[in-house]
């Protein structure tokens, strides 16, 4: 039976984990975020006290780490590193930034490469991150860039935030955002852009209904579902 690919990427805060989540459920696919993939080993070099930007050293911790993926009973998907679960671990601001920077280090993404691609030979994913379409899967089915204004995502953070009853400086969120923005545009391997033939999203004016139905009709129409 032919397996499906759907690579998403774009920025963060633009929704893709939520409405792509949303869409692989209605189409009967695997959603995976190579986000946390990544984030799990941002949590690792944080944890290890290594500056992420020291190419090296970080490098010489890859050998240590061992990554594991699975569904809970939710259907959320969960992260292992080292047996622990790390899902909730991986999270927060400081996971984030390290990530970051930690992402751009070709040892790091050549690490977690073939693991990505193993995981959509298997089944039919929609897979997001921000090299989905230029890098793992450059032969997807359908290649979506689905981004929003940072003021935007910085205001859909906030909110977020705020419905878990903790508060942060609008404008700190705001320059988080764009420096994650900078940070994953403008390194030298795997850069996120959008793909050759990919299909733009912009969801700065839709609502998460909106934005759903639109991700499912340009999936559809790409792959005659
Ligand atoms: O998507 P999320 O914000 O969870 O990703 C965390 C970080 O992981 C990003 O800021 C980015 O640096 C990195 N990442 C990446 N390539 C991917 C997915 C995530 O570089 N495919």
């Amino acid at each position: 039976m032919k397996h499906y690919a759907v690579a998403i990427d774009g920025p963060s805060g633009a929704g893709k984990s939520s409405l792509a989540r949303a869409v692989a459920g209605d189409l009967g696919f695997i959603y995976v975020d190579t986000g946390a993939i990544y984030r799990t080993v941002g949590c690792y070099v944080l944890r290890q006290g290594v500056r992420p930007s020291d190419a090296q050293a970080v490098e010489a911790l890859l050998p240590d780490i061992e990554i594991r993926m699975g569904y809970g009973d939710d259907g959320l998907q969960r992260m292992y590193l080292n047996g622990e679960d790390v899902t909730e671990a991986i999270r927060t601001p400081e996971v984030s930034m390290c990530t970051s920077k930690v992402a751009a280090i070709p040892a790091v993404r050549a690490f977690l490469l073939e693991m990505q691609r193993e995981i959509a030979q298997e089944q039919s994913v929609i897979m997001d991150g921000r090299d989905i379409g230029t890098v793992v899967l450059p032969d997807a089915d359908v290649k979506i860039f689905l981004t929003a204004s940072a003021e935007e995502r910085a205001k859909r953070r906030y909110r977020e935030l705020r419905e878990q009853g903790e508060h942060k400086d609008f404008g700190v969120l705001l320059v988080e955002i764009e420096e994650r923005d900078y940070n994953d545009s403008h390194r030298e391997i795997a850069p996120m852009r959008p793909a050759e033939g990919a299909v733009l999203l912009d969801t700065t004016d839709l609502d998460f209904e909106q934005s759903c139905r639109s991700l499912r009709e340009i999936i559809q129409e790409h792959m005659g579902l």
